[in-house]
């Protein structure tokens, strides 16, 4: 499919291979979910994007439960149409997804899992596929990015209350408040074009958010910034940050209020709201995407499906971003992974 990469406004004609089974042959709420009611394939082959569930929740330091995040995500997002009306992209006609199925983490043993992880998603990213992980707590991130060291080091914006850049809890070095510290001393994000967006909470200290700059070269926008300033001000903010670098989105649901958004092992009071979330990744179009994560849902605190329905939702506009790259030329890995080979 992809010598038949369509340009301009001109949508393709249904020609992936993996798309959503068709409602109107067999009702949303039958069948067992998978993401968006997409094939439960576990291939690269003919395959643009996977959304791969990591239920893993060893990494949290207050409520736990993360590990039926997947699970949830799935079983909210069957409900997901074809049709986006606000980025005007049918993305399930320009790429072909499948839903890869879960990574078998390892419960309770972290550094286990982070190389099971780390295993299964690089054989996706290599194979030139764009992996959109459902989580799992945030820790899951750090082996995720250690999968796209082929494509890196990569440009993060991490959508998140909290900066997860400490050196440790407890003596740990490894868990969801760590990642970002961990991935920067590994090499594997680009700090000068990332940016952390939405810090908000009571913190220990003046020091806790402008540590990520100067310590780090991290910038970030904290939520009272966010909420107070045009939301493309924000947008605006992130793409001068991100520029042209192939860029990874990594989004802590508990960056959205908890009155939008209660399922979640973190949360912080006063936040986005689901269609201010849904805004600042619309307004991500063009950008050059190689990885997503959706993480930190924890369904038995969520009322109503509301915080699993959000993450369904943001998972799409995901998916939509990166069929609109295809639609607008933008190629990606298959040449940067050759020449990284070559290299
Ligand atoms: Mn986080
Ligand atoms: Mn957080």
């Amino acid at each position: 499919m992809s010598d038949q990469t369509p340009v301009g406004d001109a949508q393709p004609k249904p020609s992936p291979r993996y798309v959503p089974a068709d409602s109107l042959q067999s009702p949303r709420f039958t069948g067992i979910p998978t993401f968006a009611r997409l094939p439960n394939v576990r291939t690269t082959e003919d395959v643009d994007l996977a959304i791969i569930g990591v239920p893993f929740d060893t990494g949290v330091s207050f409520r736990a439960g993360g590990r039926f995040g997947p699970n949830a995500i799935r079983a909210a997002s069957v409900l997901i149409r074809g049709h986006n009306p606000v980025l005007e992209v049918h993305p399930f006609r320009v790429l072909s997804c499948v839903d890869y199925g879960d990574v078998a983490i390892v419960p309770g043993y972290i550094e286990r899992s982070y190389e099971i992880i780390e295993r299964e998603v690089t054989p996706v990213v290599n194979a030139g596929v764009i992996p959109l992980l459902l989580g799992g707590d945030h820790s899951v991130t750090l082996p995720h990015l250690r999968a796209t060291r082929s494509v890196g080091p990569v440009a993060v914006i991490d959508f998140d209350s909290h900066t997860d850049a400490w050196d440790s809890f407890f003596g740990e070095k490894y868990n969801h408040g760590t990642w970002m510290r961990r991935a920067i001393e590994e090499g594997l994000v680009d700090v000068d074009h990332s940016i952390e967006v939405g810090l908000r909470g009571s913190v220990y200290g003046p020091d806790d958010w402008p540590v990520l700059k100067r310590e780090l070269g991290l910038e970030y926008i904290p939520t009272h910034e966010v909420l107070t300033q045009s939301p493309d001000v924000t947008i605006e903010a992130i793409r001068r940050r991100v520029g042209g670098r192939p860029t990874f989105i990594s989004f802590d649901i508990d960056v959205v209020d908890p009155a939008f958004a209660p399922g979640t092992g973190t949360p912080e009071a006063g936040g986005l709201s689901s269609f201010q979330a849904l805004q600042l990744i619309r307004g991500l179009r063009g950008i050059d995407f190689v990885g997503f994560d959706v993480v930190e849902v924890i369904p038995s605190y969520d009322s109503g499906e509301v915080t699993a329905i959000l993450a369904a939702n943001l998972a799409f506009e995901m998916i939509s971003l990166s069929a609109l790259r295809r639609l607008e030329g933008g190629t990606r890995t298959p040449a940067r992974i050759v020449s990284t080979e070559q290299a």
